[in-house]
């Protein structure tokens, strides 16, 4: 089945200077590590494959790359690295003298684009924890300026950057990192449709289709995301996962295909999380008297849930028939 051989999946890099933090993002997304344990992760000086997608429905690798490896050695396979790959993370230590780092965006970028002028470049602006928030825009606005610069002095304006700040002892590496691994997703206009379409026939304020392994959400109906709501439903999860890994029946003990779970706040709010496969959920939050038609929502629910499988199962078949993958 050549979508799920290894080589087939999209392919995200994780890049930047030593010290900057990518291995404590990688950890703490997709290996459950809390913030804190990252303080004493050994530094990276190797290329690090982490092939998570046997956990995960967002199958892709992430590839650790230290930053002083130089890009015209001879032994670093650039054609390699960068041709099958999706998106290119640069990270860059916004507690740190950033000139080093734009230097080796550049070069990066450059090196990229021309071997795959297909690739995502995303920067994480990371460890923002650190700094005032006037402090952080400031600094968006110095990185964003400098490097865009730097772009067009090489001829290469029309290569796009996307920003985003980011720290690991908040919610937003989660949903840095929503948003890239969307960009790679060739149905993302289907799914939002679909989650638009349950939610105003189920009285539903908002929903998210998580990965429930990374806490990625993978779409989201189209009224804006509300920071917030996002860690409810977050939070949510860990609570789920925690108490199945407990209490499940199951060896893996994990979320399984009928599971679901209600957890009623103050706020007269309700969180509703229903599992969709092995590795996706719907969370979703409404009001307290919106949820007395369950019946309802979950009749509404369970068409979703048809309606996503179709969406894969095509992606699969034509993925078989083609022999190469149907991402656009
Ligand atoms: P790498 O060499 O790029 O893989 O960097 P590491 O992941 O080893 O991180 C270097 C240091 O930065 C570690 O001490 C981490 O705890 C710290 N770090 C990583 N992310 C953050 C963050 O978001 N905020 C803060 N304050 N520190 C971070």
């Amino acid at each position: 089945q050549p979508a799920d051989s290894p080589e087939d999946k999209p392919r995200i890099l994780l890049m930047g200077l030593r010290r900057s933090g990518k291995s404590s993002i990688q950890k703490v997304v997709f290996h459950k590590v809390s913030p804190n344990e990252t303080l004493f992760l050994e530094s990276t000086n190797k290329i690090v494959k982490d092939d998570i997608s046997n956990s995960s429905f967002v199958q892709f690798q992430v590839w650790d790359i230290p930053g002083q490896i130089d890009f015209f050695d001879p032994t670093f396979d650039s054609d390699m690295i960068f041709g099958g790959c999706g998106a290119l993370i640069f990270v860059i230590d916004a507690q740190d003298d950033y000139i080093e780092a734009l230097a080796r965006l550049q070069m990066a970028v450059t090196r990229a684009y021309k071997i795959n002028p297909n690739i995502k470049f995303e920067v994480f602006i990371h460890k923002v924890d650190g700094l005032s928030d006037d402090n952080k825009i400031e600094t968006q606005r110095d990185i964003h300026q400098r490097s865009t610069d730097d772009l067009a002095e090489a001829g290469m304006e029309t290569v796009h950057l996307s920003f985003h700040l980011t720290s690991i002892y908040d919610h937003s590496i989660f949903e840095a990192f929503s948003k890239v691994v969307q960009k790679l997703i060739p149905q993302l206009p289907t799914l939002e449709n679909l989650l638009n379409i349950l939610i105003s026939n189920s009285g539903i304020e908002k929903a998210f289709l998580f990965d429930v392994m990374s806490k990625i959400y993978i779409a989201t109906d189209s009224s804006p995301v509300d920071m917030q709501c996002y860690e409810l439903c977050c939070d949510m999860i860990d609570v789920v996962m925690d108490m199945s890994s407990i209490y499940g029946a199951r060896d893996d003990g994990a979320f399984d295909g009928n599971s679901s779970s209600i957890i009623k706040l103050n706020t007269n709010n309700v969180l509703y999380m229903r599992e969709v496969n092995r590795h996706l959920a719907l969370v979703c939050i409404l009001r307290e008297d919106s949820f007395d038609r369950q019946g309802l929502i979950d009749y509404n629910f369970m068409c979703f849930k048809k309606a996503i499988q179709q969406v894969f199962d095509v992606r699969k078949q034509v993925a078989s028939t083609n022999n190469s993958d149907g991402r656009a």
